[in-house]
C-alpha cells in the first residue's frame, strides 16, 4: 500500500447527492490508482439530521455504486479491517482535547460561553491541485467558533481535526469548500501538524447552468437504483462529470479509469449534468449484457413492480428476458415489456383496438387461430411459415395477421418480434389468448 489516504467524509442528509457521489467516486479512484486507502467518515454531529435511516441511504449507495472503503465493517457483515467507517458522533472526545490544547495555548479563548479560534490577519495562498493558487486575503476574517455554547463542536474544527488524526493526506472534495480551506489551513498551523494537499472538484451544474439541487431531476443516486439503471453505467457516468481520457471515449471499463485517473487532469471547469447521456451510457451497458448477467436486476425490478411471482418459472423466465431484452436500453422499463406476459387477464390498448379489431381483423385471426391449432411445430421459424402461408392463400399481407395476433396475445400494437413471442407463449397460451380476444367480436 501507498502512504496515499483519502476520505469521503458526508453529512447525512437523507439521500446521496450525485455531487457527494462523484467525490466520492475520485476518492476512491485516487486510492484505487496510486494503491492507498480510502476512508469514510460520517460527519454525523447535526443531531436533527443525524438518524440511521439517512446513513444507511449512504452505505446502500456507496455499495451499489462498487465503492468499497478500506477501514470497517462494510456494513454487510464482512469485515476489512478494525477501524471505519468512522463516526464523527463517537468522537467528541477528540475534538474537546483539541479545543482545549487551543486554549491553553492560548489559540482560542472563550467568549460569551461559546469558544473562539483567533484567526491569523495574513494573506494566504491555497496550493489547489485542481484549482491552482488561490489567493485569500483573511485580513479582515473574524475570529472562527470552534465550540457553540452548548459544547457542540463546529463542522471546521472536527472536520480539521479528523483529517489530522485520520492521517489523510489528500482532501478531495467540492468546490464549494474551497472557501473554508484557508480556516482549515490555520487550523492545521495551530495544532502544528502539517496539512494534507487540497483538490477541489468543481460544481455539477444543471442543463441550463444553475447549480444542481437536491430536488433536481436525476439528483439523487436513490432514483437510479429505483429505476433500474446498472450501477457500472452510473458509475461510469459520474467519471465523466470532470474527469475523461482525452479521446472522446465515453463508455470505459472502470478498470482502465482506475490506471488512467490521476488529480491534476481533473477538469477546471464546472461539469453539466446530462440525463441524456447518462440514459444513453446505461443502454449501452445493458445492451452488451448478458440475459445472465442482468437476470439479478431484472428479477428485482419485476418483484418490485409484481410482474413476477416468487415461485417464477425460470426456463419461461429466461425465454421472454431474451427476446424483450434487446427492444429495451432500461431495466426499470421492463415491467411495462413484460408484465402481460405473466399474466392472462391483460387488458387491450383501446386505440389499438379500434384499429386493428376490425370485423375483417377478426375474421382473419379467426382463420389464424383455427389454423395455429391443427399446427405442429410452433416454433418461430415454422410460425412465420404458417402466416405467410394463409396470407397467400387469403391474397392479403402478412401484416393483416400479424397485428391482429399481437393484439390479442400482449393487448399491445407494440412489442417483441411476433414469431418469436409466440414461440416463447406456446401452443396452448397463444390459442387461448386469441380466443378471449375473439370473445370481444361480441
Ligand atoms: N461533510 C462535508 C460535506 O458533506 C464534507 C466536507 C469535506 O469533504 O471536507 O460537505
Amino acid at each position: 500500500m501507498s502512504s496515499v489516504r483519502v476520505r469521503f467524509a458526508p453529512s447525512p442528509t437523507g439521500l446521496l447527492h450525485i455531487g457527494g457521489a462523484r467525490t466520492a467516486l475520485f476518492n476512491w479512484l485516487y486510492a484505487r490508482h496510486t494503491g492507498g486507502t480510502f476512508v469514510l467518515r460520517i460527519e454525523d454531529t447535526d443531531a436533527a439530521r443525524n438518524t440511521p435511516e439517512a446513513v444507511a441511504i449512504i452505505f446502500s449507495g456507496l455499495k451499489w455504486l462498487g465503492l468499497d472503503w478500506d477501514e470497517g465493517p462494510m456494513g454487510d457483515g464482512t469485515s476489512v479491517g478494525d477501524k471505519g467507517p468512522y463516526f464523527q458522533s463517537q468522537r467528541k472526545d477528540i475534538y474537546a482535547r483539541y479545543v482545549e490544547k487551543l486554549l491553553s495555548e492560548g489559540k482560542a479563548y472563550e467568549h460569551e460561553g461559546a469558544i473562539k479560534f483567533r484567526t491569523p490577519k495574513t494573506p494566504i495562498t491555497v496550493d489547489d491541485l485542481i484549482c491552482g493558487q488561490i489567493h485569500f486575503d483573511r485580513t479582515m476574517d473574524p475570529d472562527l467558533v470552534i465550540q457553540r455554547k452548548d459544547g457542540s463542536p463546529v463542522f471546521h474544527l472536527v472536520n480539521v481535526v479528523d483529517d489530522l488524526e485520520m492521517g489523510l493526506t489528500h482532501v478531495i472534495r467540492g468546490e464549494d469548500h474551497l472557501s473554508n480551506t484557508p480556516k482549515h489551513l490555520a487550523l492545521f498551523e495551530a495544532f502544528g501538524a502539517q496539512p494534507p494537499r487540497y483538490a477541489h472538484i468543481p460544481l455539477i451544474l444543471n442543463p441550463n447552468g444553475s447549480k444542481m439541487s437536491k430536488r433536481d431531476e436525476g439528483a439523487s443516486i436513490g432514483d437510479y437504483m429505483a429505476k433500474g439503471y446498472l450501477p457500472a453505467a452510473v458509475r461510469n457516468y459520474l467519471c465523466l462529470l470532470g474527469w475523461s481520457p482525452k479521446d472522446n471515449r465515453e463508455v470505459i471499463d472502470i478498470k482502465e479509469v482506475i490506471e488512467k485517473f490521476d488529480l491534476p487532469q481533473i477538469n477546471r471547469s464546472n461539469a453539466r449534468f446530462d440525463l441524456n447521456k447518462l440514459f444513453w451510457i446505461n443502454g449501452e451497458y445493458f445492451s452488451k449484457s448478458t440475459v445472465e448477467e442482468l437476470e439479478p436486476l431484472a428479477v428485482e425490478v419485476l418483484q418490485r413492480a409484481n410482474v413476477l411471482p416468487a415461485d417464477y418459472d425460470k426456463a419461461y423466465f429466461h425465454a421472454v428476458f431474451n427476446i424483450v431484452k434487446e427492444k429495451i436500453k432500461l431495466a426499470g422499463d421492463l415491467p411495462e415489456w413484460m408484465d402481460y406476459f405473466f399474466k392472462d387477464d391483460y387488458g387491450f390498448d383501446p386505440a389499438a383496438v379500434n384499429k386493428v379489431f376490425t370485423p375483417a381483423g377478426f375474421d382473419n385471426l379467426a382463420k389464424l387461430r383455427d389454423r395455429l391449432s391443427r399446427s405442429t411445430a410452433f416454433d418461430w421459424a415454422s410460425l412465420e411459415k404458417e402466416f405467410k402461408a394463409l396470407a397467400a392463400e387469403t391474397s392479403q399481407k402478412v401484416g393483416a395477421f400479424i397485428h391482429p395476433a399481437r393484439l390479442a396475445v400482449s393487448g399491445k400494437s407494440v412489442g417483441p418480434s411476433l414469431y418469436h413471442m409466440l414461440e416463447v407463449l406456446g401452443k396452448e397460451r397463444t390459442l387461448t389468448r386469441m380466443g378471449r380476444a375473439l370473445e370481444l367480436k361480441k
